[in-house]
């Protein structure tokens, strides 16, 4: 204590002579140690907001709202040369990256991001950031100062506010008079569903490229115009576990660049030098790997950055815990070893700008001349203008360069979908895009038919290329080629006839369901074909929408179908007579009417977080179509004849499907069920779903590890599915299969497959046969049981149904093929 204060006097002294600038710290600002509690998010926001009047070196960018309201924000702090001139280092940064066009310069300073809190119950980062930043901005501080002659340092205190505010909101609330370092203690048990995740329960730190989330969304854009030389993200893992920092674990994916591995130990060096001086333990080389891209270490390494993540032990451990050593582990220490090792990093960069500025530019230099992988150039097919629009948002969300069109009318390449090489007719519609571009890198990782994979002990899935995820139709091309046309130059779609005997909408996309959604939450009556029919020249595929007047007739029925048609971009065929020449006529049995369903989810601490939050976004942002929240346990007190559909998400559910739910089915509900869910209604005799049997034989798998103790990892993972892709089969005459062409890439990520149905109540929709694995990593133990069997069905009970959906379509919200599918479940099956 002694100490504190004669430092703290020392530092005033020379604070006073330096300048006349008083900096508080977060101490002085906050009443307490920073340790001593866990400080809202708000009182953080006051922090920086308050450091930000207070210093002339920084600059505070507040770069969006999360959805419950919090402040984004990041803090860029340099030197007084350099606070001045940050437009002017931006742009030069991008010029030196070849993104912005012109001569740059070398002589620049470095670029360090410090990303805090990604993950809302990981909670010691943000307060770290706290005590580096004003380390950083205490002019009394010669080091710090010394280091910003050449580095600017970037502090983004909380990349997850509503997440840390679940958590820390919680803790305060349990919390006795002291602290309880007893880990069986309640303070240290943290509620479902737990405040690692956003409000829609989306890990954040699986969502860089993807920009699901409202806060990547708007953290992507400020770091996308930036991209910085060094990005460290913050985490916290088990409180037993000693810290980890870089270097990285394999696998490692193999467009990580020598530099990139090398700068990671240097760095990890000079952490591990401070930690050596306190005699604190630490690992390196094990357990984070670097391969899926969007997490906050691979997406920067993907974007010609040193991307780290650094782990200190201390999820649950609240102010303080007991660990399995004995030993106490306070939120103060916690918060020494992420402060620590923020400033080492920002030292290490200092001490290697120049390098680090080079290579910067040399990554890049080699990014637009030697891009990596087999293909030069990408042609995806414009079978589906929504789908091509949704993957070029991805693209300018990524800064990723694309065009229209080639000079040639064909082209050979390889097909994704075939697996051959093949040549190709090319439209000017169809998307080009080359890998001679500055996110070439990028660009390869997600978009390479299979990623390398030399270590397959991996934290994640391990299959994400576009064109499946997309069910885009594509051609990896060898040979370089350019785009003719930036942009697709589409005659903007007519305004719906008025006065039309009905409207036809194709059912394509998951813009389409938008469409519907919007129409029946206006109480339009909608049908839909379950047949093809043609009138006037045009076909009309089964699962398209048919909106008449019969049953419309309201003065606002046009206005409201033209400003629909307008808002989602919907191309309709207005017809003058319900006399189709192929088909069915609008009259007939084969047109059914979509009741506008009553949804409900199921949100219980049975069931996955995460996949609760993806049906949850999924209704609220992107279809826009109620969905009321219900606990598992309510059920039994609710008049479930209320509600048309019931979404079970992946999760434990006891006593089901219990004898009110079967009862609910036969009296005409849809009952849908997700992952794990499905497992729970196989066998037992309610309905038909059985699970299958594994036959494979010990005998045929010769891939046996020897059973010695040090190979018990690589044995495990042999019965592993580390987010493979399979191409199903689908029954595209089913409505669960509608707007399908015969195939779909499902993302499997277990070992899960049941018995075909074979009574007459069932439908086969999605299957696979013997060879549907396309690409990803399955351990051999898993290859010969994903075959033969059901992977999506149907079945009929009573005058309900079941659907089984044992793959996740709407994974991370970012495969978007399995958009369309979920809405199919949800709204065309009666
Ligand atoms: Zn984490």
């Amino acid at each position: 204590m002694l100490k504190k204060v004669a430092l703290l006097f020392i530092g005033i002294s020379c604070l006073l002579s330096a300048s006349a600038q008083k900096i508080q710290s977060p101490a002085e600002f906050l009443g307490y140690q920073l340790g001593e509690a866990f400080t809202p998010h708000y009182r953080i926001a006051e922090y920086f907001n308050y450091v930000a009047q207070a210093s002339k070196n920084v600059k505070l960018v507040k770069y969006g709202t999360t959805t419950e309201g919090r402040t984004l924000m990041a803090m860029f702090i340099a030197s007084p040369e350099n606070i001045g001139r940050l437009e002017e280092i931006r742009n030069n940064n991008l010029r030196l990256a070849g993104i912005q066009q012109s001569t740059a310069t070398t002589t620049t300073p470095a670029i360090v991001w410090l990303s805090y809190n990604v993950h809302g119950n990981e909670p010691s980062s943000s307060e770290a950031a706290m005590a580096t930043l004003f380390d950083m901005v205490d002019p009394a501080n010669a080091k710090t100062q010394a280091w910003l002659k050449n580095t600017v340092v970037v502090i983004d205190p909380c990349l997850n506010p509503d997440g840390r505010d679940r958590y820390v909101s919680f803790y305060n609330s349990v919390k006795g008079a002291t602290p309880d370092p007893d880990p069986s203690a309640r303070e240290h048990q943290e509620p479902w569903p737990a405040g690692r995740t956003n409000h829609y329960y989306f890990d954040l730190n699986r969502d860089w490229v993807w920009q699901s989330q409202k806060e990547t969304q708007a953290r992507l854009a400020l770091y996308n115009q930036w991209l910085p030389q060094v990005h460290v993200d913050f985490h916290e893992q088990s409180y037993n576990a000693p810290y980890y920092f870089a270097p990285a674990a394999e696998p490692l994916h193999k467009d990580i660049t020598p530099w990139q591995k090398e700068f990671q130990t240097i760095i990890g060096k000079n952490n591990a030098k401070y930690f050596d001086q306190n005699g604190w333990l630490y690992f390196t080389r094990q357990e984070f790997d670097l391969l899926y891209p969007s997490y906050g270490d691979t997406y920067p390494i993907y974007n010609g950055s040193i991307g780290m993540t650094y782990e200190q032990g201390g999820i649950g451990a609240g102010l303080a815990i007991i660990t399995r050593l004995g030993d106490t582990l306070t939120l103060a220490d916690r918060i020494a070893h992420h402060h620590s090792n923020g400033l080492s990093t920002i030292e290490t960069t200092s001490a290697y700008a120049q390098k680090a500025v080079t290579e910067f530019k040399k990554y890049f230099d080699n990014s637009r001349a030697n891009p990596p992988g087999d293909y030069k150039t990408y042609v995806i097919k414009n079978d589906n203008a929504d789908k091509i629009n949704a993957l070029a948002k991805l693209f300018d969300r990524n800064g990723i360069q694309y065009g229209y069109g080639l000079k040639e009318n064909t082209v050979t390449g390889f097909n994704y979908f075939s697996g051959k090489t093949e040549l190709t007719a090319v439209t000017q519609n169809d998307m080009v895009i080359t890998a001679h571009q500055p996110k070439s890198v990028l660009l390869n990782v997600l978009l390479e038919p299979k990623t390398y994979v030399a270590d397959s002990i991996t934290y994640d899935i391990t299959a994400w290329s576009l064109p499946y995820v997309y069910g885009l139709k594509a051609y990896g091309v060898k040979e370089a080629h350019q785009p003719i046309a930036p942009s697709l130059n589409l005659p903007k779609k007519a305004a719906p006839a008025t006065n039309a005997y009905a409207y036809i909408c194709a059912w394509q996309s998951v813009e389409d369901a938008k469409f519907l959604a919007a129409l029946l939450k206006q109480k339009i009556r909608v049908r839909y074909t379950e047949t093809p029919f043609e009138v006037n020249g045009k076909k009309f595929a089964a699962g398209s929408l048919i909106i008449a007047r019969a049953g419309n007739a309201r003065p606002d029925f046009n206005a409201i179908i033209a400003k629909a048609a307008n808002d989602f971009n919907r191309d309709l065929t207005a017809l003058t007579s319900g006399f189709v020449d192929k088909g069915a006529d609008f009259g007939s049995s084969n047109i059914k009417y979509i009741r506008p369903p009553k949804v409900m989810l199921i949100a219980d601490e049975g069931s996955s977080s995460a996949a609760v939050g993806e049906v949850w976004q999924f209704f609220e942002q992107q279809l826009k179509y109620p969905v009321t929240i219900v606990k598992y346990n309510d059920i039994n007190q609710l008049r479930l004849n209320e509600f048309d559909v019931i979404i079970f998400p992946s999760g434990k559910y006891n006593d089901f499907p219990n004898d009110k739910l079967q009862g609910w089915v036969r009296d005409g509900g849809k009952l849908i069920a997700m992952e794990n869910a499905v497992e729970q209604l196989a066998d037992k005799k309610v309905f038909e779903l059985k699970k299958k049997e594994d036959k494979t034989s010990p005998k045929q798998d010769d891939t046996q590890v020897e059973r010695i103790y040090e190979n018990r990892d690589r044995e495990a993972i042999r019965s592993n599915v580390a987010g493979a892709i399979y191409k199903l089969n689908i029954d595209n005459t089913h409505p669960l299969g509608f707007g399908f062409p015969k195939y779909y890439y499902s993302l499997k990520q277990n070992t899960d497959i049941y018995e075909l149905l074979n009574d007459e109540n069932g439908w086969n929709v999605g299957t696979v046969k013997t060879d549907n694995y396309v690409a990803g990593f399955v351990g051999q133990k898993s290859k010969g049981k994903i075959k033969d069997g059901l992977l999506l069905g149907m079945e009929k009970a009573g005058k309900g149904s079941v659907i089984y959906m044992v793959d996740d379509p709407l994974f991370r919200d970012f495969w978007e093929g399995g958009k369309l599918l979920f809405s199919n479940a949800v709204f065309m099956i009666q």
